[in-house]
């Protein structure tokens, strides 16, 4: 079946088909983090999502390029630097390594390039000389360049394509200088922005003076640059439709004449116990937070990949556990499966060559419906939580055969077989083997000094309270040991 996707451009879902004539290449770019800040986990759905899709992708067969730039010098940052009184580098070096860090801990592959703003200056330049050469930008008094809307809309460029702008109502401003506004507050945009006292050491030679990028034009040139003038698929949380891509449409296409991106997909917001996230709610929390709070990148990964990407997502410390359990049940019937297989660790074992009767039950059962059923679902506008749906539903399956005893070493093997090719789309792994925290160990420590006190009561009390947390007790001839649940 054809992949679908609902396609922001269009306001509909579409069959995919990339631009390559024989099919098999895709371009696609993920607007990457701000580095100011840690990136929070209202960042981290859109950026497992954008995994997601480029996981998908592969499992496809499609050959993907997948792109996501960095920005390094934007209005936050350069307030930052201003703040902390430190370099542009210092500054947003720090906030780069916490991102690939995280990336990693949440087991997202590494995009195949990772472009930073400041380095590709010479080709925002560019890009920008073509837009003032096209008429379409100009210098303002100030000595930033700006890009005209008037003059894109006059040329034929429809602004306003990713959300319905009406003209009629809509007061276009003279201009704005800030990469962040409304609808409301419509005005040229700055492409260019000249040095100011406040941006301190932060600005680059340019044929208007001194200064720097916008954030929209980085994108644009970053995008052009690595993956073409017109490529497949763009990607970044609702909030960037307006004015972040409108702007990133204009720029492009007013510059190329060509059309910029085919597929446009937005991923739906994530609130924080049924609030939108905020330091003075109290509900602000990086992926560190969650860390420290004793959850794994994995629990973490498997929570955000449960709801559909249109859908808003309410996360909640109670889905995060649930996510734990959930996690759990499927550890269980891959463990057992692996018993049986006699394969221990993630590689399942090569299933010895089968008797006719075995090849025909393998290929007509289980891991072939499984790995349909759940390729329909993510054909279908990347449905995940129905792809879910039909894993849970295998794991209930396979559990029965197992305590049937009806699965054979060749059974097991081609199940674990297409729980892998799973596994390369939900990213969600194994558990690894981790430290305990210091809380944990002290927890093992005091449920000893009770059983040694022979108080049973009170080390069951514990045994329990370490389970709630996620850790279970296994006592070996050399003495406790703890285990992640
Ligand atoms: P930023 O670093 O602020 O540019 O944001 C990086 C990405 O995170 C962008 O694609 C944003 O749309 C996305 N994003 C920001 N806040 C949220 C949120 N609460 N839920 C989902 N995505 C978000
Ligand atoms: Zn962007």
């Amino acid at each position: 079946m054809a992949l679908k996707l609902f396609n922001t451009l269009s306001r509909s879902i579409q069959d995919f088909a990339p631009l390559d004539p024989s099919g098999k290449k895709v371009g696609m770019y993920c607007c990457g983090p701000t580095v100011y800040d840690f990136a929070h986990i209202g960042n981290w759905r859109t950026f497992v999502f954008s995994d997601l899709v480029r996981r998908y992708l592969q499992f496809k067969g499609y050959a993907v390029t997948h792109v996501m730039n960095i920005t390094d010098v934007e209005d936050k940052i350069i307030k930052g630097v201003r703040e902390t009184k430190t370099t542009l580098r210092e500054f947003t070096g720090k906030y780069e390594a916490a991102f690939l860090e995280d990336l990693q801990t949440l087991n997202c592959v590494r995009p195949h390039q990772m472009p930073h703003a400041t380095e590709h200056i010479a080709e925002i330049i560019a890009l920008i000389e073509k837009l003032v050469a096209r008429g379409i930008a100009y210098q303002a008094a100030d000595g930033s360049v700006y890009f005209s809307i008037e003059k894109y809309r006059g040329g034929g460029g429809t602004y306003g394509r990713l959300l319905k702008l009406n003209f009629d109502e809509l007061r276009v401003g003279e201009r704005v200088a800030s990469d962040e506004y409304d609808k409301e507050s419509l005005a040229d945009f700055a492409l260019w922005k000249a040095r100011v006292p406040e941006d301190g050491e932060v600005f680059w030679p340019s044929p208007w003076g001194e200064g720097r990028p916008g954030w929209h034009i980085e994108c644009s040139a970053m995008s052009m640059n690595m993956l073409g003038e017109s490529f497949d698929l763009h990607l970044g949380g609702e909030d960037l439709k307006f004015p972040h891509h409108e702007d990133e449409i204009a720029q492009s296409e007013g510059a190329t004449g060509k059309p910029f991106v085919k597929y446009w997909l937005h991923g739906a917001f994530l609130l924080v116990e049924g609030k939108k996230m905020s330091k003075s709610l109290g509900n602000f929390f990086t992926l560190r937070d969650l860390l420290a709070k004793g959850f794994t990148g994995r629990e973490i990964r498997y929570l955000l990949l449960t709801a559909h990407y249109r859908e808003t997502f309410n996360f909640t410390f109670d889905g995060l556990q649930g996510a734990r359990a959930a996690l759990a049940r499927i550890d269980e019937c891959l463990g057992k499966l692996r018993e049986i297989a006699g394969a221990p660790g993630i590689a399942p074992a090569r299933p010895k060559v089968q008797t006719k009767q075995e090849h025909a039950e393998t290929a007509l059962g289980a891991p072939n419906d499984l790995l349909n059923n759940f390729t329909a679902a993510l054909d279908d506008d990347l449905n995940i939580s129905a792809a879910w749906g039909e894993v849970f539903k295998w794991v209930t399956e396979t559990n029965k055969r197992l305590a049937a005893n009806s699965l054979s070493v060749n059974d097991a093997a081609a199940e674990l077989m297409a729980w892998d090719k799973i596994d390369s789309v939900s990213g969600i792994g194994t558990p690894v083997e981790t430290e305990a925290p210091p809380e944990i160990i002290a927890l093992l420590e005091s449920r000893q000094a009770a059983r040694k006190a022979k108080d049973f009561k009170k080390s069951d009390a514990i045994r329990d309270a370490l389970k709630v947390k996620g850790w279970a007790i296994e006592d070996t001839q050399k003495g406790p040991k703890l285990k992640r649940i």
